[in-house]
């Protein structure tokens, strides 16, 4: 039997600490589902199409899937028959916001396991918003993100070139 991860985030945009959080991800799971957050209240920098478009193209193996989802994580999980969601580690910031959630969710779906995984030291400073701050203020963003956002970023801050 497959064991499926559910890794549930905005992804506006995808960074090189959510790929290594991928990348690691599949060292334990056999399948990891990259699902963009679809918030009608809220627009990103980028659509959640083009947040999925992102992932397929960092992403070729067929280990890892492209989905969005709206409403409760639990119940996403449960239709994607999930064993796990996937969250990172940064701070002592991010620890307080993910026990809460993960603790909601355990009394959601008490079978439903959280898996978290710290970031790398080289990335725990390494977040979306952070990235869309630097970029639209003209900073090199080059080494937090891959290609497919890079172009994407450029051609936002730069449409003429
Ligand atoms: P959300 O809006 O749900 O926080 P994000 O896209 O910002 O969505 O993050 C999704 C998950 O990835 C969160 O668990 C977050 O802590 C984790 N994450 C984000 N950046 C990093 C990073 N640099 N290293 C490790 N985990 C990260």
């Amino acid at each position: 039997m497959s064991r499926i991860a559910l890794y549930p985030g905005s992804f506006d945009p995808l960074t090189n600490g959510h790929i290594s959080l991928v990348e690691r991800g599949l060292d334990i799971f056999d399948e990891v589902i990259v699902a963009v957050a679809h918030n009608p209240n809220k627009t990103g920098l980028f659509s959640v199409e083009e947040r999925l478009e992102i992932v397929r193209e960092v992403f070729k193996t067929p280990r890892v899937k492209a989905t969005t989802f709206q409403g409760l994580l639990v119940n996403f999980a449960k239709e994607m028959n999930a064993h796990a969601i996937l969250r990172g580690l940064r701070s002592v910031g991010d620890f307080e916001y993910e026990y809460q959630m993960a603790n909601m969710n355990r009394q959601l779906a008490p079978g439903l396991q959280t898996v978290f995984l710290m970031a790398e030291p080289d990335q725990f400073y390494v977040s979306s918003r952070l990235v869309k701050e630097v970029s639209s203020l003209g900073g090199d963003v080059t080494s937090v993100v891959p290609e497919p956002v890079l172009r994407r970023l450029a051609k936002i801050h730069n449409p003429s070139k």
